[in-house]
């Protein structure tokens, strides 16, 4: 794929809200200076209290509504509104990288890389949902926001909210026309006629899973999740990230949306065995994640695909801890490139990497609750740190969660 580096790194001259910028202090103190007896180091009454804080919030409300009318969009033209009304989205195909003082982000499908500023991440964050960027003028003081919101249009990094990029995608670089298309509520399985048969069964099967397991975990979708079948081993790696696709390797999400599964999979798999629908389970936990534009370190992705689709990995791991080395999340977020499998490439039942995330996700569930979990995770997009949001969240570290975790992992051999 090509490079083509674009100059994101403007400021935008962020206008945040005055409580996270520390404004809400500054509107406060000239109001509790002027009150003597706060200068004295005692407020003699209830009553001074009360008229120290009136006037103070008094103020800060002048401040706000000083702050909203700058920002308003009368100066914007009537053909300039129509562009900034547009609802758009952040693309699912990007990533973030961080080196020392500089950022990338980049995007998968055109292979487009843009040098960005703090300022212009926390911008594209910003439409991680389904967004109008004239509502963002509120927050933002952006005097170019038309120019930018062109530029990363022109880019793929926003995309209209209408636009399905990944179907896009196959159209033009697979062989999708010569695929058959069956629907679902929530699935698109494209197949070949000869494949017909299972491919129906395998969509509706997805379906049912979804419907029934998965759906009230997480919010509607946007769009629908697409299902992948390969006719020949070539079809399927092809979507791999590299040119060796472990033999063992028969499904796997690429674009962080289809579902590529190996025909020979759903022609000859024992549909009703425990371990064909857990591995469904755990693809599908994938789409939705990309679904809703968050964006987890490879373990905690990992994690959560199979806290949602298989049961208690504890015994499991403790047998894997007797002959291979348990990493830290920190080291598995520096050693996991592509996949988990950069750290240990056995199949996933004998995999230490997705046994320990498993386990960790279900200990933090358990001490925090899932819906509290699932909120967290949810907040996680391309701007976020995920340990910082944590820490935001819960007042706790989370290399101290893992710390428990791994004593009470520890209590339970016999
Ligand atoms: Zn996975």
């Amino acid at each position: 794929m090509s490079q083509h580096i674009i100059d994101m790194k403007e400021k935008l001259n962020f206008v945040q809200p005055s409580y996270r910028k520390g404004k809400l202090k500054s509107a406060f103190a000239g109001n509790l200076k002027g009150i003597k007896p706060y200068d004295n180091g005692a407020l003699c009454s209830p009553e001074i209290e009360y008229k120290v804080a009136k006037s103070a919030f008094d103020k800060y409300l002048r401040t706000l509504a000083i702050q909203k009318s700058t920002h308003t969009v009368s100066n914007i033209s009537t053909s300039d509104k129509k562009i900034l009304e547009k609802p758009l989205i952040h693309s699912r195909q990007l990533k973030v990288e961080r080196n020392s003082n500089r950022h990338r982000i980049i995007h998968f499908l055109s292979g487009k890389t843009a040098e960005v500023s703090p300022d212009m991440i926390e911008f594209i964050d910003a439409f991680r949902h389904v967004t109008k960027p004239i509502s963002l003028l509120k927050d933002y003081h952006i005097s170019n926001i038309l120019q930018i919101i062109q530029k990363l249009q022109r880019n793929y990094i926003l995309i209209p909210a209408t636009r399905d990029e990944e179907l896009e995608y196959l159209n033009q670089n697979i062989s999708v026309s010569l695929k058959e298309r069956y629907e679902t509520e929530n699935f698109i399985c494209l197949c070949s006629p000869k494949n017909r048969k299972p491919a129906k069964k395998l969509a509706q099967m997805s379906q049912n899973l979804y419907s029934t397991k998965l759906k009230e975990k997480f919010k509607p979708l946007r769009q629908k999740m697409i299902v992948y079948v390969a006719d020949k081993r070539d079809e399927l790696t092809q979507f791999w990230f590299n040119s060796f696709c472990p033999p063992w390797i028969s499904c796997f999400v690429a674009l962080r949306r289809v579902l590529v599964i190996d025909h020979n999979q759903i022609r000859y798999e024992n549909w009703e065995s425990l371990r064909f629908k857990a591995g469904m389970a755990h693809e599908i936990v994938h789409m939705l994640l990309s679904n809703h534009n968050i964006c987890l370190p490879l373990w905690l992705e990992e994690g959560v695909c199979e806290y949602f689709s298989r049961p208690d990995p504890n015994r499991k791991l403790l047998n894997l801890i007797k002959k291979k080395e348990l990493l830290t999340y920190k080291e598995l977020e520096t050693k996991a490139i592509h996949t988990l499998l950069d750290i240990d490439n056995s199949i996933t039942d004998d995999n230490i990497c997705y046994h320990q995330a498993h386990s960790f996700v279900r200990y933090l569930c358990s001490a925090i609750g899932e819906p509290a979990f699932i909120g967290w995770i949810d907040s996680i997009g391309i701007n976020s740190e995920t340990s910082e949001k944590f820490y935001e969240m819960f007042g706790k570290k989370l290399d101290e969660m893992e710390q428990a975790w791994f004593s009470q992992l520890i209590s339970l051999i016999d």
